[in-house]
């Protein structure tokens, strides 16, 4: 019997369970573009829902979700504020700039993920005549949730947003795994939600589904959204086939999360008993892991003959998943001793 390889270099790596391929298979489709697919009208309603906002919007990918929703934030010349390792900014090849026209204005992440209130405060332009002509004028304050697998604080995110709107800034959510995070913090999605214009939501990471990401905000705010989508070509056609995935994540595979938060723990736990190792945090679905340069590459070679996928660096990032169960976390622990070992 071939053996499953186990793969944690990321939770975009799951493949569809049975059950998603059968609810792919039996949704209802139509054209999208026409607005015609009940799937995916379906998808967009019940996100919106759930964030309790007044529309979705079906995106291909993340990348073009938050693009999208920065270029329906802001006009040619506008400048966002966002993390100098946000992904919008630093992975999403700056198409905030070249397809939007809109000015980064990166600021240090804390070592939480979050940015500082007052680093925010400071880099805010004056508007207007005179002295406001100099600059970019800033629209919009973008933030990560969950950053690198830390959740932020449902305190902070109240007071940046406050503080966002009291300043005249919207705010965007690069929420790609904001569902590890209302299951880190025990609250619904909607209680996060609650201070951003908008928030983005992968359904190709943690929740198991091939493609797909949700836009939801206000219905103005969708609209502008929607023609940018066009525009970037992301409209799609009989799309309720991915958005039946989607649905299927959201009601089997949103819960079950808790259980990858408990082996990303376990795997950490297991780790710190083994010498060479340094397990330097654990995060929801992530464990970062220091080791040593001369060790990197055996220790990767080794687990790769095992059928154990992961990239291992210096600071090696370890992501727990749906298609990775609590044994096979052991089995990663014993054959990592294993090598240390030997
Ligand atoms: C994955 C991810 C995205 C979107 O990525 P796509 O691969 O384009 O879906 C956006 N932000 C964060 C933080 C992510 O991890």
């Amino acid at each position: 019997m071939l053996r499953k390889v186990i793969d944690l270099r990321s939770d975009t790596v799951t493949r569809p369970s049975a059950g998603m391929l059968q609810a792919m298979l039996q949704a209802q489709v139509g054209d999208d573009v026409w607005g015609d697919d009940p799937s995916v009208l379906k998808l967009q309603t019940v996100l919106a829902e759930h964030c309790d906002k007044q529309a979705g919007l079906f995106f291909p990918s993340g990348t073009q979700s938050n693009l999208a929703a920065l270029m329906a934030h802001c006009e040619r010349g506008d400048e966002y504020i966002v993390g100098q390792l946000a992904h919008t900014y630093k992975y999403e090849g700056g198409g905030a700039a070249v397809l939007g026209s809109i000015v980064p204005q990166p600021i240090e992440n804390a070592a939480d993920g979050s940015l500082p209130i007052e680093k925010i405060a400071a880099v805010i332009k004056p508007h207007g005549p005179g002295l406001g002509a100099h600059f970019a004028r800033t629209r919009l304050l973008a933030l990560e949730n969950t950053f690198n697998g830390q959740s932020l604080s449902l305190t902070y995110l109240r007071e940046a947003t406050t503080f966002a709107h009291s300043r005249g800034l919207a705010t965007h959510l690069d929420g790609a795994r904001v569902c590890n995070a209302a299951i880190a913090e025990g609250v619904s999605l909607a209680e996060i939600c609650k201070g951003f214009d908008s928030i983005s939501i992968c359904f190709s990471k943690g929740l198991g589904a091939p493609v797909g990401s949700v836009l939801v905000g206000a219905q103005q705010f969708i609209d502008r959204a929607y023609r940018w989508r066009k525009v970037l070509g992301g409209g799609m056609r009989q799309s309720g086939v991915l958005a039946a995935a989607c649905l299927y994540a959201l009601e089997h595979h949103f819960e079950r999360l808790e259980q990858d938060h408990a082996n990303a723990d376990r795997l950490a736990q297991g780790l710190k008993k083994i010498d060479f190792l340094q397990v330097s945090a654990h995060y929801t679905n992530m464990v970062f892991v220091k080791v040593l340069q001369e060790h990197c590459g055996p220790l990767e070679a080794a687990l790769g003959t095992q059928g154990i996928l992961a990239q291992i660096q210096p600071m090696t990032r370890l992501v727990t998943h749906l298609d990775v169960s609590t044994q096979e976390i052991d089995r990663v622990i014993a054959a990592i001793k294993q090598f240390f070992k030997a």
